[in-house]
């Protein structure tokens, strides 16, 4: 590995296991969708993805961008990949999508960001497929189905926006260098293009999932007058005692319309 130091700030742990590598690039879908990586550090997943698809790579720190357009320069002059320098959340805000047109996205996820860059690439109309490292516990988040206690908003947006969620494997703080402290794995989302969620429907979820523990019907009571919301609930056959995770994706997408029309 390069004589450099890894950044604590950036999430930099970097993948050394060229197993794991394998395995990535094994699960990259088919089909002539562009590739977006997100931090590609040293180049090594990098490396292997260039060899399959055209791609962008949007990297924030300094320090790697020297060493990524020495390592690719051939591959950047050929215009096979593109290397920004620029915080991927801001690339978001200014642009809106990472790509124009369809694109993958595959990546080992700086783990401090990593929740807010799925649901980012989940609203991205551009991106079909998410395949990702990330902290086995976020992902199992983000696989959650209903009555299981990890059930929460990220479950159910992930639930109405894909086609299909799976854990594809687990991979051990050794893979890494320097280790994280936690067991990774690599989630894979297919999205459904044709469907989308409001700004407004996220803030519903958080009102619901706001004291997760405790029963639905009272994390919302204040969004509604209490006898509409009652009614609501009847109408669905919700019990009054249900807790969040009890309830499905598509009856928390209902109940959401009923309130929406219930408020107005
Ligand atoms: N892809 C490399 C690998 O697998 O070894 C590095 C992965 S490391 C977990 C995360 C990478 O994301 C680092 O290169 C880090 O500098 C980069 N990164 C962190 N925050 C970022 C951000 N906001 N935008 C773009 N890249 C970021």
């Amino acid at each position: 590995m390069e004589n450099i130091k890894a950044k604590k700030k950036y999430g930099q742990n970097f993948l050394i296991d060229s197993t794991v590598l394998n395995r990535i690039i094994q699960a990259m879908p088919k089909g002539d969708n562009y590739v977006v990586e997100i931090g590609p550090g040293l180049g090594d997943l990098t490396k292997n993805l260039v060899k399959y698809k055209d791609m962008t790579a949007y990297e924030v720190d300094t320090d790697l961008i020297g060493i990524l357009g020495s390592k690719f320069e051939e591959e950047i002059v050929s215009n096979r990949l593109k290397i920004v320098h620029k915080d991927v959340l801001t690339a978001w805000d200014e642009q809106k999508t990472l790509h124009e047109g369809k694109y993958d996205l595959i990546a080992n996820l700086p783990y401090y960001i990593a929740t807010n860059i799925i649901l980012r690439a989940l609203e991205d109309a551009n991106c079909e497929h998410i395949i990702v490292m990330i902290q086995k516990e976020v992902a199992e988040k983000f696989t959650a189905k209903v009555n299981n206690k990890e059930f929460s908003s990220l479950g159910i947006i992930a639930q109405l926006l894909t086609t299909d969620s799976k854990i594809l494997f687990d991979v051990p703080p050794e893979s890494f260098n320097p280790a994280p402290k936690v067991v990774s794995s690599v989630l894979y989302l297919k999205k459904d293009l044709t469907k989308s969620i409001s700004k407004d429907f996220k803030k519903f979820l958080k009102a619901c999932f706001s004291q997760p523990r405790k029963k639905l019907l009272k994390n919302i009571s204040s969004l509604i007058d209490k006898e509409i919301l009652h009614k609501i609930f009847i109408e669905l056959n919700i019990d009054e005692n249900t807790r969040p995770h009890e309830v499905s994706a598509s009856l928390y997408s209902q109940m959401y319309t009923k309130v929406k029309n219930g408020r107005n």
